[in-house]
């Protein structure tokens, strides 16, 4: 066993001159594969397949009245009304405007997620639902290209609150999906289009999209994401002005005033700055400034992304939980106080994607496995179609308010199992349907034309050319829940390209039928590959015990975090439709253990025993703990 002080490891060393960046700027290092080119099978493929029978592929049945309201069609005008969402609005700030755009979100996030898993899934009936969509949006345009939500009087003219830039940033997200996926010009023509009118309205450098006033404006900092679709047009047409676009938008964040101010530059340049943000916006505002770092050659930006990067670092928790309940507040991580809500999870798995992509650093690929294994797969529940819109990485109950309500935050509903959480918003049942098929997609990715790069592991299917000659790949294996992997290779006939295969950090060592080496945290292997070959790769590791910041600790093995399960009593709250209802936990019984020194922590079949002070008795007791991903109830750090 050994001991692990957390955050010792930064991600991109931080030079004071910026000179020595710790990447070549502008230089992407991998290149991202296209969609659907990556395919889930074994356990994600069920999940998925789970998911969409469930809230990823029913939100229409579960919200029809969010889902259904027709907000790209017939658009916001001057006297359109805030909606009402059947939502409780505790602990919303700003005021009714966001109510306006708040459906374009909700809808769009979702459609993105069914988009991604019908495609990946490649089943007949709901592609068919995709194209329908698709047709129905596009038919939704405009003949100058206006693609959104405001009717002509009112769009690009704001002078606050407003959702002109995030209504279009998660619609095109799965316009772009779709398009890679089928390759259907008339949708290529409609992005292209779309994104024209916004360059032509807020033009490059002599325009102010990010002016909302003084006033609370989550919209508008939300737009600040149209950097993805940047950094997609980008990769899609190298051409350079779309690179040059993202660069602008985070300038002209950066000058307007907002209350998201993590991510502006003068946040990130002063050292007492303390992340302060609401958290989703914290986490998704890391693409912008990736972006940015690569679209310009001033060093700055790398040193930049350095600094924002550990304070991102800081307030996650050892299962990779970034606090987001909702607000960072100048916090730092801890196990049973700051809760995270799934939709930082998908933010801030989709942020470091980005960044792995970029910069080719393993980290980044660990600290996404840690998100999506551990937090993520923790905060759904493993016996009905439902997520947490909150959790913590110790969970003493589900019924709304953290951990039952000491904390005298009674009104909070955050906390439970719901397929929707309508009572506080629909924005994390949707995020929760994107984050499985984000995570396969960048499972595979490609440097340059001769390599084919394994950069997230788990049970997937890649098929794409390397060296201008097909072949697929199919990785067989239950990873994370075991650490042996056999990858088959397929091409029309033998010849040479080379395998990289990410060594994740907690692996002392790997065990292959192949001769390799180790360069830059992967194992390499070049040679001449048969037409039908196969790899047969096994991980080392030990159990390993961390310190997290408040001196609790954690217990992993591979890439999982192990938990105590707490049994718990589920009650059946609001019921959305027959198949479709929330789900509150309250603790079996009471238990709290603290850690000791000698507790003999050992890996067998799955499970974690250890020893641990039970508090309230003071009797030592021998507990079996199990993925953290597969509890409700649970408590996954232990103090002194
Ligand atoms: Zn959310």
């Amino acid at each position: 066993m050994k001991l692990l002080i957390k955050g010792l490891l930064l991600l991109l060393p931080i030079t004071a001159s910026g000179q020595n960046a710790p990447f070549r700027l502008r230089e992407e290092q991998f290149e991202k594969l296209p969609f659907g080119a990556v395919k889930p099978t074994g356990w994600i493929k069920a999940q998925m397949e789970k998911d969409m029978q469930g809230f990823a592929g029913n939100l229409d049945q579960i919200v029809p009245d969010l889902v259904n309201d027709p907000i790209y069609s017939a658009r916001l005008h001057k006297h359109s009304k805030a909606k009402d969402l059947g939502n409780l609005k505790e602990g919303d700030i700003g005021g009714d405007d966001q109510y306006k755009w708040w459906n374009s979100e909700t809808q769009s996030n979702w459609r993105d997620g069914f988009i991604r898993n019908a495609l990946l899934l490649d089943d007949a009936a709901r592609k068919k639902r995709v194209k329908q969509y698709v047709d129905h949006i596009l038919a939704t345009q405009d003949s100058d290209g206006y693609l959104g939500i405001y009717d002509p009087k009112l769009r690009y003219r704001f002078v606050s609150e407003n959702g002109e830039l995030w209504a279009k940033t998660t619609l095109l997200r799965g316009l772009l999906a779709y398009y890679e996926a089928t390759q259907d010009r008339r949708v290529w023509s409609s992005i292209v289009r779309a994104v024209d009118d916004v360059l032509k309205h807020y033009p490059i450098n002599h325009s102010n999209p990010f002016f909302a006033g003084k006033e609370f404006s989550g919209g508008v900092a939300h737009g600040l994401t149209f950097t993805d679709i940047c950094d997609e047009m980008y990769r899609l047409t190298k051409d350079e002005q779309y690179r040059a676009y993202a660069l602008f938008l985070y300038q002209n964040f950066s000058a307007n005033f907002s209350f998201e101010k993590d991510v502006q530059w003068a946040s990130i340049v002063d050292p007492g700055y303390k992340l302060s943000g609401h958290g989703v916006h914290t986490y998704e505002h890391l693409r912008p400034l990736t972006v940015a770092a690569f679209s310009t050659s001033d060093p700055r930006y790398a040193e930049a992304l350095g600094i924002y990067l550990k304070r991102i670092q800081d307030a996650t928790t050892v299962a990779g939980g970034p606090i987001g309940d909702e607000w960072v507040g100048g916090r730092k991580a801890n196990a049973t106080q700051t809760g995270y809500e799934y939709c930082s999870l998908q933010e801030l798995l989709d942020s470091y994607a980005g960044l792995l992509q970029k910069t080719g650093t393993p980290s980044f690929a660990d600290q996404i496995e840690n998100t999506f294994f551990n937090a993520a797969q923790g905060a759904r529940d493993p016996d009905h179609s439902c997520i947490a819109y909150l959790k913590t990485d110790n969970s003493y109950a589900m019924t709304g308010p953290l951990n039952g309500g000491a904390n005298g935050d009674e009104k909070q509903t955050r906390y439970k199992y719901s397929p929707a959480h309508k009572d506080a918003a629909v924005c994390c049942v949707p995020n929760a349907a994107r984050i499985t098929p984000y995570y396969v997609q960048n499972m595979w990715m490609k440097q340059g034309d001769s390599v084919l790069v394994a950069t997230l592991l788990g049970p997937s299917r890649v098929q794409t050319r390397i060296n201008g000659e097909d072949v697929e790949v199919h990785a067989a294996t239950a990873y994370p829940y075991n650490l042996s992997c056999t990858f088959s290779i397929r091409q029309a006939r033998t010849r040479e390209f080379t395998l990289k295969i990410r060594k994740p950090a907690w692996a002392s060592a790997a065990e292959t039928d192949q001769p390799y080496v180790e360069e830059d945290g992967f194992i390499v292997i070049r040679k001449a590959f048969k037409k039908n070959e196969q790899i047969r790769l096994t991980w080392r590791t030990q159990v390993t015990d961390h310190k997290d910041a408040t001196g609790a600790h954690y217990f992993t093995y591979g890439p999982l975090v192990y938990a105590h399960p707490i049994p718990a009593v589920a009650v059946t709250g609001k019921v959305y439709t027959p198949v479709f209802k929330d789900y509150l936990y309250t603790p079996r019984i009471k238990k709290e253990y603290t850690y000791i020194r000698n507790n003999g922590a050992v890996y067998k079949q799955g499970r974690i025993q250890l020893k641990a002070r039970e508090k309230n008795s003071d009797t030592v007791e021998t507990l079996t703990l199990i993925p953290i991903g597969k509890t409700i109830l649970r408590q996954a750090a232990f103090m002194e």
